[in-house]
């Protein structure tokens, strides 16, 4: 580990504060995935700036029958909470699905937006990587890519994104909060994380300084039969090859709404509107489920080891769909 200084925030302003003053300090909660990046030295902050102490873990229930969750609320509290598991089964059912329940205990709701990718090569440092450092090559593309990205990839970065939860968050079209030293705003889920284009260093579309404080769920009554569907190399903790959330919205066999993410395939939870308008009308019955899938991985391109995926991630979109239609439950 390289040297740095600590400090604990005692505010959310001071918090910004510290880390704008500071380029190269860093915001430090559960520590679940810093800390191992700080062990192999993938981050070298001057300074951790301590914000677990900051009032920001609360779960409440807004005016509008939505959900607001803090940013250091830990996955335990959410997947557990009674209102995400009746409402919301989907995110809980994909924390639960993504970490043991001792990295629950410490992990957070911002920071699990902001673990970085699993890509053996940008943890192994003696490895070229251009999230790493911008510029030196990307050896998964010419390497073992079986679980790298099959959709949004650049000729710089082909890493996918390995967050459970955002791809949950990215069906229920969630709203980050964020601070920094131009006050508050916004950011939609699905804009959230980026597609890594020319700048693979970049995992998301926060400014230098800002701060996540909390996470708004919207209200979503048919989410209470929301699917989550994970599958990889083994039954027991694994990052996945191909997850899915899916939430369908009936009207009699008619599908009124749908919503559904993808997780394991790009750089960032993968929407497709075209799918999602596509079944909009539709009778809910397989063939239509395979039509959306189809659609939504028709500009999938697969690396070396990785064309797999395309099947998997269509069958697995035609399962959690079929099974949210007929009222949802465990995939
Ligand atoms: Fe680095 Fe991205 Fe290539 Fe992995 S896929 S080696 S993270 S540039």
């Amino acid at each position: 580990m390289n040297n740095f200084t600590y400090a604990r925030a005692s505010s959310l302003k001071d918090a910004v504060q510290k880390a704008t003053s500071d380029r190269n300090a860093m915001f430090i909660a559960g520590g679940t995935n810093l800390v191992d990046r700080l062990k192999v030295f993938l981050d070298q902050p001057s300074q951790l700036i301590d914000i677990s102490r900051l009032e920001m873990k609360q779960i409440e229930k807004m005016a509008n029958g939505g959900l607001r969750l803090g940013a250091l609320v830990t996955n335990t509290d959410v997947a557990d909470h009674a209102d995400v598991r009746r409402n919301y089964p989907i995110l809980s059912r994909a924390i639960l699905a993504g970490a043991s329940q001792q990295i629950r205990n410490m992990a957070t709701v911002g920071g699990n937006l902001l673990q970085r990718t699993r890509c053996p090569y940008y943890y192994d440092t003696a490895f070229p990587c251009n999230k790493r450092q911008p510029g030196q090559g990307c050896p998964a593309i010419s390497g073992i890519n079986r679980m790298h990205a099959i959709l949004g990839a650049s000729e710089e970065c082909v890493a996918v994104n390995p967050s459970d939860m955002s791809v949950a968050l990215a069906a229920l079209d969630a709203v980050v909060d964020v601070v920094g030293t131009q006050g508050k705003r916004q950011i939609p889920f699905t804009e959230f994380h980026r597609l890594p284009g020319n700048t693979p260093e970049r995992d998301t579309n926060l400014e230098p300084g800002e701060l996540i404080t909390s996470l708004i769920i919207p209200p979503l009554p048919f989410a209470k039969s929301g699917v989550y569907l994970k599958l990889r190399d083994r039954t027991s903790y694994a990052f996945a090859l191909i997850s899915v959330a899916a939430a369908v919205d009936l009207a009699g066999d008619k599908i009124q709404t749908v919503r559904f993410a993808i997780g394991g395939v790009a750089h960032k939870p993968w929407r497709s509107k075209d799918a999602e308008e596509f079944l909009i009308g539709k009778t809910a019955e397989t063939t239509t489920f395979q039509q959306a899938a189809e659609i939504a991985l028709k500009e999938a391109k697969p690396l070396s080891h990785n064309s797999y995926k395309i099947e998997l991630a269509k069958r697995a979109i035609r399962r959690a769909l079929t099974i949210s239609a007929k009222g949802g439950g465990v995939a």
